[in-house]
């Protein structure tokens, strides 16, 4: 399977989430164990504070094992040199899409900040991946409105709405053309509706693994069982765990 929306650990931030300092290796190991090919890593301390060192050490996690590691840097939007940070991301840095946290990072998706980066995410062929579920930022129709405006770039809710937004979510993914849905820590019940309902082809799944400690990996693996439990055909579930995520991670090579 391909897992769409993993961390590095917490490094430098010390969050709730602990201070992990696992590295690449041992990030892929834990995949092979729990069966997940490849992996959309995001940074941890880059959304809690943007720098340039934050999508440096993520470009260099991933560059340990680029056939099953792909990362999406990040940068605050409001800060006047997140253009060029994020321009360095994809050309330099070999970052493939852009991870966006509306509430962490202190913003609106209704900034005409995010334009120009958005059109640097289109000039690569990258992919956004945006924090949702947390109102008053990051609800799936504030996300869904930047999408329209830039529909050539496929735009992922990264957590399906969580427990609040999940009808929202799933909503805006039936109406807006470029809006994909990752199921990534959204409640078991929620996520059975989406895998049955939403357009077969925009459906992700991801297990928010790497930001913490053991505990955060077990959960990780919980979560992939948890499948099984929703009742979805063969068809649903290779389009979720395989065919979806391949083809966006194509897009972008
Ligand atoms: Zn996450």
């Amino acid at each position: 399977m391909i897992d769409f929306h993993t961390h590095t650990p917490a490094w430098r931030t010390a969050t709730w989430l602990g201070g992990a300092s696992f590295g690449a290796d041992e990030f892929v190991d834990f995949m092979d164990g729990a069966g997940i090919e490849r992996a959309v890593v995001l940074s941890h301390d880059g959304l809690f504070n943007s720098t340039p060192e934050a999508n440096e050490e993520l470009a260099a996690f991933v560059a340990a094992y680029p056939d099953r590691l792909i990362g999406f840097g990040s940068y605050n939007p409001r800060r006047p040199e997140a253009v060029q940070q994020t321009r360095r991301s994809f050309a330099d840095l070999g970052l493939r899409g852009l991870k966006l946290h509306p509430w962490l990072q202190g913003f609106s998706m209704h900034e005409l900040a995010l334009d120009p980066l958005m059109e640097i995410v289109a000039e690569h062929h990258g992919v956004l991946l945006c924090h949702d579920g947390t109102p008053p930022y990051s609800t799936a129709g504030q996300i869904a409105a930047l999408a329209r405006r830039h529909p050539d770039v496929p735009v992922v809710l990264g957590h399906a709405g969580l427990h609040d937004l999940w009808r929202e979510a799933l909503a805006f993914t039936q109406d807006t053309d470029n809006l994909y849905i990752c199921i990534c820590g959204t409640p078991p019940y929620a996520a059975r509706r989406i895998a049955a309902e939403a357009p077969a082809g925009k459906v992700l799944f991801g297990t928010d693994a790497g930001l913490s400690d053991k505990a955060s990996q077990d959960y990780a693996v919980a979560r992939i069982r948890e499948i099984d439990g929703w009742g979805i055909t063969d068809d649903q579930r290779q389009a979720m765990l395989i065919d979806n995520p391949r083809r966006l991670l194509e897009r972008m090579s």
